[in-house]
């Protein structure tokens, strides 16, 4: 456990925690408990390759904290994925849910995979396997999963049926961000980037600033996250001038058309590939001169050396952590209004709950009341967020540990230390 601190995800998420608890006086022995997960569990997840031979690779669970509830929080499948990420990853789910008012607590896991070098069949047998070796530490009361960069519908359906033959029966509310043919919800696809066009505008109408046709706006990472976003935020009047992938980007200061771009990407083509006089880097698109920048690819994508280049007024975290912490306190310093990824991206679990409530009374609601019910709590949750920065006249990022702090730590307190 000592080497989560050598992550520097989890080292930026203890300094958020600690920044916030110095902020709002948080009880030190509330304080001590947040610092490590409650359990984590590391396994070997061992499968035949199309070829025969047999690969074993490494997958974890996180669970940081389960006093509000459940532990919640998705699977990732990609390369980086180690327990001190997962880790982080879990304590950021662990605000998240709390920020947001949810009976929930903060989990996560992940292979240590790239998904794009399996195929369907070896995806299959690595999701089944998982399933199998974390079974003992999920299920729909316990700790429900949901997908994260890597992973869809299609492993949560796999997660799902695998949990199920183990039970002997059918259980829906194991994980979230399932197949609507299996239980999922109306709009849980597009929830996490609606949610964070919807934060754009609380942003906007807080700032006093109009969102129109000359608002330009990046997308970096456009994937389940960054798709959704980009398309709510050309509804909302704005031009998507950068979109991009892990190959690189398209850039068109007059606007991209976002319909091919979208079909572009959901047809498995790579954005560097779509236009290639308008193509640009990654690194070049976070520096764009625009109004609103949504990093939605991945954490630490914004770093001290890139920060002071950031142009963007209004900078929207889709991601997890995909600003550092110095970057946070450089571009806040530059005048950048920050949503912090707690907020911005809680979308994803909001809906992911609504999805398991469904779930739990076999009663389903239609895509407005979903919609409607999203952006009531994200609104709370904006407002409060804002209270916590002008109370104590902490940057957005701090506020929001503010604020999901003072409802955990009144849990914590009620239900006290066992044994006492
Ligand atoms: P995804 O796999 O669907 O999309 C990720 C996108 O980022 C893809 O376009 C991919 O090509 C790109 N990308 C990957 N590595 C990159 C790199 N090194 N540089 C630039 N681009 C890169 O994943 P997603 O579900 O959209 O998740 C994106 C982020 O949002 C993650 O940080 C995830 O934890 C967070 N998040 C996702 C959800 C959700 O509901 N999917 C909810 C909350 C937070």
């Amino acid at each position: 456990m000592d080497n989560l601190l050598d992550n520097v995800l989890y080292q930026d998420a203890i300094g958020q925690l600690e920044s916030a608890a110095s902020a709002m006086n948080l009880d030190p022995n509330i304080l001590d408990r947040l610092r490590y997960p409650k359990r984590s569990l590391t396994v070997s997840v061992p499968i035949r390759l199309d070829d025969g031979t047999v690969k074993t690779f490494l997958g974890y669970r996180v669970q940081h904290n389960m006093t509000i509830g459940p532990g919640k929080g998705g699977i990732r499948f990609h390369p980086n994925v180690d327990l001190a990420e997962t880790a982080a990853l879990a304590m950021l789910m662990t605000f998240k849910c709390a920020l947001v008012g949810l009976p929930l607590g903060g989990a996560k896991g992940g292979i240590k995979v790239d998904p794009r070098e399996l195929s369907r069949q070896e995806l299959q047998a690595l999701t089944r396997r998982y399933a199998t070796e974390i079974n003992m530490m999920v299920g729909p009361t316990v700790d429900i999963p949901a997908p994260d960069i890597g992973t869809d519908g299609q492993t949560m359906a796999w997660f799902l049926d695998t949990y199920s033959q183990l039970k002997g029966y059918t259980v829906p509310g194991v994980v979230t961000g399932k197949p609507i043919s299996v239980g999922g919800s109306l709009g849980r696809a597009e929830s996490t980037g609606k949610g964070v066009a919807f934060c754009v505008k609380f942003a906007a109408d807080y700032l006093n600033y109009k969102i129109n046709e000359n608002t330009k706006v990046a997308v970096h990472g456009f994937g389940k996250v960054g798709v959704p976003a980009a398309v709510d935020l050309a509804a909302q009047g704005a031009k998507i001038v950068a979109v991009s992938d892990v190959s690189g980007g398209v850039y068109d200061p007059n606007g991209l058309n976002l319909q091919e771009a979208v079909e572009w990407t959901k047809s498995g083509k790579l954005l560097a590939d779509l236009y290639p006089d308008k193509k640009i880097s990654n690194e070049e698109l976070l520096e764009l001169d625009v109004d609103i920048l949504v990093p939605a690819a991945i954490d630490g994508v914004v770093t001290k050396e890139n920060a002071p280049r950031v142009k963007a007024k209004i900078i929207a975290e889709g991601a997890n952590g995909p600003l550092t912490k110095d970057a946070v306190e450089i571009c806040t310093k530059n005048g950048a209004f920050i949503i912090p990824d707690i907020l911005c991206n809680a979308g994803g679990v909001i809906v992911s709950y609504f999805e398991w409530v469904q779930g739990l009374q076999n009663f389903f609601w239609d895509l407005d009341q979903i919609n409607s019910k999203l952006y009531s709590i994200l609104k709370e949750a904006f407002d409060n967020v804002i209270k916590c920065h002008e109370t104590y006249k902490v940057d957005m990022k701090q506020a929001a540990f503010i604020a999901a702090l003072q409802r955990l730590a009144n849990a914590m307190r009620v239900r006290g230390l066992f044994p006492a």
